[in-house]
């Protein structure tokens, strides 16, 4: 007999397959009882029913615990009330390992601290597969996109003795002789890269001391870091703007019954269309002293005015012009005004605040430096970065997508702890 998989039952229907997987729930109904069986790929409801299932098999209602390690033979029979549209006549149930205490996580309502300590199970329930899923999924739209746009994937290193965005949110350690600091963001080497290859991108995690507690930092996080040779600030956000809508497509594609398990209302993701709105920090300034708020200009934006621009659209907004003071030494100002860097935050809708933060870099080499000096940087580490405006420097862009924001907002998901298999947090470092 065929092993299949619960994704793929309905290419077995009115056959007799064989299913490997976990008691996910019992329950009984007399002379009927259900198992619903998970494997990894779905959730299926399966039949026991006196004559349909052996003897054996049928008098185990009482012993099946679970999370019961299984392997069930039945047909599949299509029943569009079930979820999935396909349900199991079971005939056999094989017991490979039984449980024999109370399994952690039940039905009932948990705290959030506890099914984080219980991560390792919690992630066999139905929210959390469907998440990561969709997590997958984004993780190979995000890869698909860029390798079909002639970009060529260049890791950046996680060791680095650069401290690209200051010192404060960096995790030292011990490095042989001297220090090392874990990667806040491959751009660096993804400019070097652009340099060789013209259209690079890194996709791998960053790490972050950030001492806040939202609900949107992680201190380990993943993101995408695409990087143009003879790219500007326009362009910049026409791959930015590409790339989302490309994600939201696949996603819309390929995970409908993870969104619908989710309870995820997708016309707020069919209704994603470039272009999306772009404004400049001045406009969204005005914005929210417009909305009543007492922004003070030359700040940057937290969560609430974030949400109070995105509420103005139903798009993902792109805020572009930012004071150079609060930008990164390396970005490019602005030919118009030299007060301004040319940087962009992309800004998700329904008030999932900051998921993309990029722009075009500074390329000449004088400016640079004296950049670094006004940023009280150490010029030694950077001499490498410097060299790309010695050799060939051209106007270039790029930017960095924030994977678990990113599926946070797909999913509908409040905090993005739920959106990465085992988050890292100031307060978590188990499991
Ligand atoms: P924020 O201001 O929200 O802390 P940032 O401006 O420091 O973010 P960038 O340096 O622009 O972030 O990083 C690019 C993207 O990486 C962000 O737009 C976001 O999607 C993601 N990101 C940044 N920091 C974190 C974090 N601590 N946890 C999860 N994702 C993050
Ligand atoms: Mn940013």
């Amino acid at each position: 007999m065929e092993t299949v998989t619960i994704q793929n039952l309905s290419a077995y229907n009115k056959q007799d397959v064989l299913l490997k997987g976990w008691v996910y729930n019992i329950r009984s109904i007399g002379k009927i009882w259900f198992v619903i069986l998970r494997d990894g790929t779905g959730l299926v409801q399966g039949v026991v029913l006196k004559g349909e299932a052996t003897d054996k098999t049928f008098a185990m209602e009482q012993d099946l615990n679970r999370e019961d390690a299984v392997i069930i033979t039945g047909m599949v029979r299509m029943d569009p009330r079930s979820v999935g549209g396909y349900e199991l006549a079971i005939r056999e149930i094989q017991v490979v390992s039984h449980v024999s205490e109370e399994y952690p996580i039940s039905p009932k309502e948990h705290g959030t601290d506890f099914l984080m300590t219980n991560r390792h199970l919690w992630l066999r329930s139905k929210r959390q597969h469907a998440i990561m899923r969709v997590r997958h999924q984004t993780v190979k739209a995000i890869r698909d996109f860029f390798d079909s746009q002639g970009f060529t994937l260049i890791d950046s290193p996680i060791f680095t003795g650069n401290a690209v965005e200051g010192t404060t949110t960096l995790f030292a350690l011990d490095y042989f002789e001297r220090s090392a600091y874990l990667t806040q963001s491959g751009q660096l080497y993804q400019e070097a890269g652009a340099a060789a290859f013209g259209k690079t991108y890194c996709f791998g995690p960053a790490f972050r001391a950030e001492k806040s507690k939202t609900r949107r930092h992680l201190t380990e996080f993943w993101m995408v870091e695409p990087e143009m040779a003879y790219c500007n600030l326009d362009e910049n956000m026409d791959w930015a703007e590409k790339l989302v809508c490309f994600i939201v497509n696949r996603i819309l594609e390929t995970s409908e019954v993870e969104l619908d398990i989710l309870e995820r209302d997708m016309s707020f993701l069919e209704r994603i269309i470039a272009p999306f709105p772009r404004i400049t920090y001045d406009e969204a300034v005005i914005l929210l002293v417009d909305q009543g708020t007492d922004f003070k200009y030359g700040t940057d934006f937290g969560a609430a005015e974030e949400s109070l621009i995105s509420e103005q659209f139903n798009q993902p907004v792109m805020i572009h012009r930012w004071p150079a003071e609060i930008k990164a030494f390396y970005m490019k100002r602005d030919d118009i005004n030299e007060e301004l860097a040319l940087g962009v935050d992309m800004i998700a809708p329904e008030g999932y605040g900051e998921i993309v933060g990029g722009g075009q870099r500074e390329d000449d080499l004088e400016i640079l430096m004296n950049r670094i000096r006004h940023h009280d940087l150490p010029m030694e580490p950077f001499k490498w970065y410097l060299d790309l405006r010695k050799y060939g420097s051209v106007p270039h862009a790029g930017f960095g997508l924030g994977l678990e924001r990113t599926v946070a907002w797909l999913c509908g998901t409040k905090h993005i702890r739920e959106t990465i298999p085992f988050p890292r947090t100031m307060t978590r470092l188990e499991p």
